[in-house]
C-alpha cells in the first residue's frame, strides 16, 4: 500500500462484528450447512460454462440463421454473467475452495472468459473496494472523477448534473475500457486507487499473458475465421456492453444510492471507525425476497452480507442476512435494502442528481 493508504486504518472489532461473527459460525455448523451451500456453489460452474461454450460453438460451427445467432449471443451474455458473478466472483475472493492456488485457478475464469486480469482484480476489488468501501479516492469503484461525481467529498462540475442519464451508456464502457487497457494501465501505474498494484511475474504473469491470448483468440481471432469483420466487431462491442451495464448497475445499486453513505480519507482520518459498521453503513441490499435474482447475480443483491462474509460462498447469503439484520437492530447499525429492483433504481437515478446538482451555483442548478 501506498503511505496515503497505511494512514487509513479501520477498528476491526466490535460487538456488532463479533455477534453476527458468532451467530453466523453457529449456522454454518448446523448439519449439512457447509456442504450444502458448497454443492449449490460448485453447480453454478459447469452451468455458466457449458452455456458459454455451447452458445459459442453453434456460432463458429454450425452457422446459425438470424434467429439462433441472437439467442447464442443471448447465451454468452448470460454465461458470462453468470461467470462473473456466480464463479469468478468467489473464486477469487478465496470463498471457492480452502486452498489459494485453486481459487486462483478457477478465478482465472476472468482472464480466459471475461477478458481482464484476476490479479488485478484481486486488488481492484478485494482490496481497494472491499477494504474502503465508498472511501473517495481510495474505493476504484466509487471514483470516476472527472467523468462522474459519486460521493459528495468530490468536486462539483457543470456537465455533472446530466450524469444520472449519460452514465448508463458510460456503465457500457467500463468493462470493454477494463479489458482493453484498465488492468494493463493499473500495472503501468503500479496501484489501483492508492492500494498498491505489483507488477505480476511468475504464474501471475503467465496467467495474465495466456488469460489474454486465450480470451482474444475466441472473442476475435477465430470469430473473424468464420464471420466478416464489421459482424464480429458488433457482437463483440454489443456482448461488451450489455455484459459490462448488467454488472456496473449491480454494483452501483448496492453502493451508489441515496442510503449508502460515503467518507472522505479526511472523514476516516478524524475519527477511527468500526470496519464492520462502515462496511454495513457504505452498502444497500435489493430485492432479498427474489431468488431468481438472487441466483443469477451471485448473492450480490447481498452486498452488505458479501461485505461482512466475502471468503463465505454467496448461496448462504440469504440465510446470513437474517442474522445481520437481527444484529443490526440490536447494535444500532443502519441497514438498508430496497424491496424491488424498481426502487433501487430509482435510488441510484436520484443520488446521481443530487450529486449533480450539489454545490453548483443557484442560477445554474435552477436552469
Ligand atoms: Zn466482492
Amino acid at each position: 500500500m501506498t503511505a496515503a493508504a497505511t494512514k487509513l486504518a479501520f477498528d476491526n472489532g466490535g460487538a456488532f462484528i463479533q455477534d453476527t461473527r458468532r451467530e453466523v459460525e453457529q449456522y454454518l455448523s448446523r448439519g449439512r450447512t457447509r456442504i450444502k451451500g458448497a454443492v449449490l456453489l460448485y453447480v453454478k460452474a459447469p452451468i455458466a460454462l457449458a452455456l458459454t461454450v455451447s452458445s459459442w460453438v453453434v456460432l463458429m460451427f454450425l452457422h446459425p440463421g438470424v434467429i439462433v445467432a441472437p439467442l447464442c449471443l443471448l447465451g454468452l451474455v448470460l454465461g458470462a454473467t453468470l461467470i462473473a458473478f456466480c464463479v469468478q466472483h468467489d473464486a477469487n475472493h478465496g470463498a471457492y475452495f480452502r486452498q489459494r492456488r485453486y481459487n486462483h485457478l478457477v478465478g482465472w475464469s476472468t482472464d480466459a472468459l471475461l477478458g481482464f486480469s484476476s490479479y488485478a482484480w484481486r486488488v481492484k476489488h478485494n482490496v481497494a473496494h472491499h477494504t474502503y468501501t465508498n472511501v473517495d479516492g481510495f474505493d476504484d469503484d466509487a471514483t470516476q472523477v472527472p467523468l462522474a461525481r459519486f460521493a459528495p467529498s468530490q468536486p462539483a462540475r457543470p456537465w455533472y448534473r446530466f450524469q444520472q442519464y449519460y452514465i448508463w451508456p458510460m456503465y457500457t464502457l467500463m468493462g470493454l475500457r477494463w479489458q482493453v487497457a484498465g488492468d494493463l494501465a493499473a500495472f503501468r501505474r503500479g496501484r489501483v486507487g492508492e492500494s498498491a498494484l505489483r507488477a505480476p511475474r511468475g504464474w501471475n504473469l503467465a496467467g495474465v499473458i495466456v488469460g489474454k491470448a486465450f480470451f482474444v483468440a475466441w472473442a476475435i481471432v477465430v470469430p473473424l475465421l468464420v464471420y466478416p469483420w464489421w459482424i464480429v466487431l458488433g457482437a463483440y462491442i454489443g456482448f461488451g456492453m450489455i455484459t459490462s451495464l448488467i454488472m456496473a448497475t449491480t454494483f452501483q445499486l448496492a453502493h451508489c444510492v441515496e442510503e449508502a453513505s460515503f467518507a472522505s480519507a479526511d472523514d476516516l482520518r478524524g475519527e477511527r471507525r468500526i470496519w464492520a459498521v462502515h462496511e454495513v453503513e457504505t452498502t444497500v441490499d435489493f430485492c432479498p425476497r427474489n431468488p431468481v435474482l438472487t441466483w443469477m447475480l451471485g448473492g450480490l443483491n447481498f452486498q452488505i452480507e458479501h461485505h461482512l462474509f466475502p471468503r463465505i460462498p454467496h448461496t448462504h447469503y440469504p440465510k446470513i442476512a437474517e442474522i445481520v439484520r437481527r444484529n443490526c437492530a440490536k447494535h444500532g447499525v443502519r441497514y438498508s435494502f430496497h424491496p424491488s429492483l424498481g426502487r433501487a433504481l430509482r435510488s441510484h437515478f436520484l443520488h446521481l442528481r443530487t450529486m449533480g446538482q450539489l454545490g453548483l451555483p443557484a442560477e445554474i442548478e435552477m436552469g
